[in-house]
């Protein structure tokens, strides 16, 4: 095609070409430390997607405070990526330096619980509703456990999902629509057994099918998203998530809400301020300030009912654990995120810059003619090389345009913006501030005018 998203293709080679050689001019000491120190690394890099950012090779950190990035060049970059979410309040927040340096010295791992473990589960229940708790590392393991439980009350054996979501490495959610089925996900890794006979796909913002799947009596719960934020973003349409409850709760299913990215809404999540009621709630990455930590919980209700079946099953072998989670260090750092970090002051800061970066991308796309459109969810702002809104996942996938947005991402890191990579995902810090956001837009519409204005 001589043009993509509204680019030319012959205009946006050349600018790749430019900034990739800008790129590298500027990273000498980052090439020679990959070159002298990756080898070990199965493909140079110590996990495969950090070969995935649209850089011609991956920046080395010196340095995270904040909400600036330091290469080891010397390079400062304002971060809008912050780990996609696992730093978005911004990079050691001080409060969770001091939290983690006061236990670093008092035991990392001893799978007991610390006075810090029984303070904070009325700090998380205050937050985010009146759920019963367990803890892991990541929200992967989240996730899975919290399927595991469902199954475990309800009987059942399948998890409904939407088109495009991804809730982690779980086997339980890697599925996709294709050709109107549900499928093992493209791409998948190794995939030893047949992922449809636990899960099945439907297409977000669409009811029909959600009751079609649920009508069969098999599945035990539907896990989701309440905004999808893993393809491009796609927010639930009026009467969506209502009609999710309403049809979970007459066909015996339970809903499972992830709240691992929407966390950027606001202190309490997307569901309990939107009056969404999720019979499991699921919290993580950002939640102890970036010390991998994340959370599940359950009502009272579904714990009734899962006390019962624990009673009537062998014991041992659980399948819910992993021996680091539980560790005081995540208690500590949870507690500071949860009482100092993660506060009603700190989101103000950080939707209102995310509402003024929001604004300010939205007009450098209508100055630059392009049709492409902006979505913001709390902190969360993503610009889309495509027209919206997105309904749904497929959606979502044909609005993607890999070659212009690497381009954006690449043209915006050499004007020392940092943006989430995968995605077009910035997110908003308590730290980020308005200078930087404004230096964001003003990268944003130059990176644009390159790619469009006939004077290039
Ligand atoms: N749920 C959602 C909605 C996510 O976006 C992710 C990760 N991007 C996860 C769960 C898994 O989080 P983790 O990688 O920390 O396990």
């Amino acid at each position: 095609p001589l043009a993509v998203a509204g680019v030319e293709t012959a205009r946006l080679e050349a600018f790749r070409t430019r900034e990739a050689e800008r790129f590298v001019a500027a990273r000498p000491r980052c090439r020679t430390a990959l070159a002298a120190g990756a080898a070990p690394w199965l493909d140079g890099v110590p996990m495969h997607w950090m070969r995935d950012w649209p850089s011609p090779f991956p920046l080395v950190v010196a340095r995270a405070k904040g909400a600036t990035l330091t290469d080891l060049d010397g390079n400062r970059l304002d971060d809008f990526c912050l780990g996609d979410t696992g730093s978005m309040f911004g990079h050691s927040p001080a409060p969770v330096a001091r939290a983690m340096r006061r236990q670093a010295t008092r035991g990392l791992t001893c799978m007991l619980p610390s006075e810090a473990a029984l303070r904070v589960g009325a700090l998380l229940r205050d937050r985010f509703g009146p759920f019963l708790w367990q803890v892991t590392l990541s929200a992967s393991d989240a996730n899975r456990h919290a399927l595991r439980a469902a199954r475990a009350v309800t009987g059942r054996r399948k998890t409904l999902v939407f088109n495009g979501c991804y809730h982690g490495a779980l086997e339980e959610a890697m599925v996709e629509l294709r050709d109107g089925r549900t499928a093992a996900r493209r791409g998948l890794v190794g995939q030893g057994f047949d992922l449809t006979e636990g899960a099945v796909c439907v297409e977000f913002n669409d009811l029909a099918p959600v009751e079609a799947a649920l009508s069969t009596g098999d599945v035990a719960a539907i896990l989701t998203e309440p905004v999808m934020t893993n393809c491009c973003m796609v927010l639930p349409e009026p009467g969506f998530l209502e009609g999710l409850r309403r049809l979970a709760d007459a066909h015996g299913a339970l809903l499972i809400i992830d709240e691992t990215h929407t966390q950027s809404s606001g202190p309490g999540g997307y569901a309990r301020p939107h009056g969404l009621e999720a019979d499991m709630l699921v919290i993580g990455k950002c939640v102890a300030g970036g010390v991998p930590t994340a959370l599940w919980g359950m009502t009272e209700a579904v714990a009734a009912r899962f006390r019962a079946y624990d009673a009537a099953r062998p014991p041992g072998h659980s399948g819910m654990g992993t021996t680091l989670a539980g560790n005081p260090v995540q208690f500590a750092c949870l507690e500071a995120t949860l009482a100092e970090v993660a506060t009603e002051e700190a989101f103000a800061l950080m939707e209102a810059g995310a509402a003024r970066l929001a604004e300010g991308l939205s007009r450098a796309i209508v100055a630059a003619v392009l049709p492409w459109h902006v979505v913001r969810v709390g902190a969360r702002v993503e610009f889309i090389c495509a027209p919206g809104p997105l309904r749904n996942g497929s959606e979502a996938a044909a609005a993607h345009r890999p070659a212009v947005e690497a381009a954006v991402h690449l043209g915006l890191l050499n004007r020392g913006c940092l943006i989430a990579p995968f995605h077009n995902m910035m997110l908003v810090s308590p730290a980020t501030g308005r200078a930087r956001v404004d230096r964001l837009i003003r990268a944003f519409g130059d990176v644009l005018d390159d790619l469009t204005s006939p004077r290039h």
